[in-house]
């Protein structure tokens, strides 16, 4: 099956949309449902995955990019939930996606002696329960040892410190090669389409009680109220605005913390309900902080990362209620000083608001129950089936997602006359993910035959895996793809790349999320995209008047989101993103 998410793969998939009934149709193009395309796809079912905008452009382009078990929900004694999570962290990082999950190290300054026995147990569990062979073990350093690794940390800020291992991922770009790898097992995946509306069939109604709630490893919940089976959606190309009625057996939604919006759409109440909770990162060179690990460090409500991210660290985050626009959520001038402040609080050098290249807000998608049965989900997630035909997933986190998906994917079939093979999940590499070690160990010479520096071939290998050879031969055919975008670490390929492989269709889809230029140049790409543009206006079927019209939407955005990052609150923060659509 074609893999090539290029504009022919899309006319033609919406040329046959709604010509057959599907087995599943997944709405939302987020992790958990690109996930769960790949799972129905996978196990042979006839799939369609529609998303809003692009892969990716929700939440699960703006985490902390981190596959971990999460140290602090061990505080909580929730051992289970930790356990899964690092046993899915061990999955990516050697067999499902080893060129786009990375180890990453943090150090854990301590503050008081008495803490080492505390922590040193804590992160001790946590490399157990992770098993032994994913990662390196933890290891205790005494202050001099540690100021050694990381010399930009005041000698006064610690008594000593502990380094561990966890994982990192580029989210856009896995979220993405999820929902290519499922196009690759035969299901058809478009961006820009829009659940508008659920067809019903009015022929089957249901009684009060046939809708269900099943905690993830908890217990299952009658909902309430009559509804008639969902049998498919309206599906609207944002596009060109023309509509397509999609009849599916079921139906799965995964819309993150547009579940709400799904939810009124049914108009029966979901038995649980999202509430968004907004989480700050900023981007600083990599120069300005002379450390050779990443950090960890507690605040009152969680804990903060500074986290190694190619040329730059992220650090991040913060942790509060949201209610505004879904779509662009984004950081106050006030989010960013909770994070100067205490990351300055160890640091020699104290960072300002002018070392700054880049910020991102991203929206948590926390379960709160609608009654107390469910009042305990926030970090586990959950799958009902509220309406018969309507399977919906919300909760969890990014590094739980093929276990969400195989969940969510095992509710909607149970019912299925014919027997539904088992996920096959656990056993798939995503596409890039084989003959990657293979391709790393050579760089040298991968780098020679493909005309690049080794830092170039590398870049593109610890992105792409062994698919950067569709790169080289296009580097190949036009040299002048190997050459870098202004300003950036990419190369004009990757923006070509795209748009022919991997479902771009404007530029802020390349410069965001394909790529995460937006927030690593402190112009946020404005000069990559003029050159971005001219690569991919031929493939895109661009005219003068839609380039220049997708340059100043992008600027736009550009411009819209620096303002309302000098607001002090959400509110008119809000107010001043809005004035830009993208
Ligand atoms: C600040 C922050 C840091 C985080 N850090 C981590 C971390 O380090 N590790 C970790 O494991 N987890 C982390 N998480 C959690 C993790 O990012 C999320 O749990 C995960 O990305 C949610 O994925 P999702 O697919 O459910 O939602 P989303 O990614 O939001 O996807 C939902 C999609 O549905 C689409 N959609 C909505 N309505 C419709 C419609 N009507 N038709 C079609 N499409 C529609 C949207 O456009 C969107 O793309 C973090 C979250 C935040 C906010």
């Amino acid at each position: 099956m074609p893999a090539h998410l290029d504009p022919t793969y899309r006319a033609n998939a919406l040329a046959s949309l709604g010509e057959h009934e599907l087995d599943v149709l997944v709405i939302g193009g987020g992790v958990v449902g690109a996930g769960a395309a790949l799972d129905a796809a996978s196990r042979g079912l006839t799939t369609l995955l529609v998303e809003a905008r692009d892969f990716a452009a929700g939440t699960s382009s703006r985490s902390s990019k981190l596959i971990h078990g999460g140290l602090r929900y061990l505080e909580q004694f929730d051992f289970a939930l930790v356990r899964e999570a690092l046993r899915e962290r061990g999955l990516l990082l050697n067999k499902l996606a080893p060129h786009l999950v990375h180890p990453v190290s943090f150090l854990f300054p301590l503050h008081h002696h008495w803490e080492r026995p505390y922590i040193g147990a804590g992160v001790a569990l946590y490399d157990t329960l992770g098993g032994a062979r994913a990662l390196p073990m933890h290891r205790h350093l005494t202050r001099t040892r540690a100021l050694e690794l990381a010399p930009a940390l005041r000698s006064d800020s610690m008594v000593g410190a502990i380094r561990y291992f966890d994982a990192q991922v580029d989210d856009a770009r896995h979220t993405m090669m999820l929902a290519r790898t499922a196009a690759r097992h035969g299901a058809t995946v478009l961006t820009r389409t829009k659940v508008t509306g659920l067809l019903r069939d009015p022929g089957m109604s249901v009684r009060p009680g046939g809708g269900s709630l099943r905690n993830h490893g908890g217990p299952a919940h009658a909902a309430n109220g009559h509804s008639t089976r969902v049998v498919g959606a309206t599906v609207t190309d944002r596009e060109t605005g023309r509509e397509y009625e999609v009849r599916a057996r079921r139906v799965i939604s995964a819309t993150g913390v547009w579940t709400d919006e799904m939810n009124a759409m049914t108009g029966v109440d979901f038995p649980f309900h999202v509430r968004m909770s907004k989480g700050v990162h900023i981007l600083v060179p990599r120069a300005r902080l002379d450390l050779g690990t990443g950090l960890i460090m507690k605040t009152e409500k969680s804990v903060l990362f500074v986290i190694p991210w190619q040329e730059h660290w992220i650090i991040g985050t913060t942790d509060t209620d949201w209610s505004l626009d879904k779509d662009h959520p984004v950081a106050t001038a006030t989010d960013v000083q909770y994070i100067l402040d205490h990351v300055n609080a160890l640091l020699r050098e104290p960072l300002s608001p002018q070392d700054i290249v880049g910020t991102y807000a991203g929206l948590r998608p926390l379960l709160s129950g609608a009654s107390s049965d469910t009042a305990k989900l926030s970090r586990e997630h959950a799958v009902a089936e509220p309406v018969p035909g309507l399977f919906v997933i919300a909760g969890g986190k990014y590094t739980t997602y093929r276990v969400m998906a195989a969940d969510v994917v095992d509710a909607a079939v149970a019912g299925f006359g014919r027997g539904v093979a088992p996920s096959v999940t656990e056993n798939l590499p995503i596409l890039g993910a084989a003959g990657y070690h293979e391709l790393l160990a050579d760089i040298e010479s991968v780098a020679q035959r493909a005309g690049l520096t080794v830092d170039a071939a590398t870049h593109l290998v610890s992105r792409y895996g062994s698919l950067a050879t569709e790169l080289f031969s296009m580097i190949d055919r036009e040299p002048e793809l190997g050459m870098a975008l202004p300003g950036t670490e990419y190369r004009g390929v990757e923006a070509l790349y795209a748009v022919t492989h991997e479902g771009a269709l404007h530029l802020d889809d390349i410069l965001t999320r394909r790529t995460r230029i937006s927030i690593e140049v402190p112009d946020r790409g404005l000069a990559a995209a003029t050159a971005a543009a001219e690569i991919v206006a031929g493939p895109l079927g661009w005219d003068e008047a839609t380039k220049a019209a997708e340059l100043a939407r992008y600027s736009d955005r550009v411009n819209a989101e620096l303002k309302a990052n000098t607001a002090a609150d959400d509110a008119t923060a809000n107010a001043a993103r809005q004035v830009a659509p993208c």
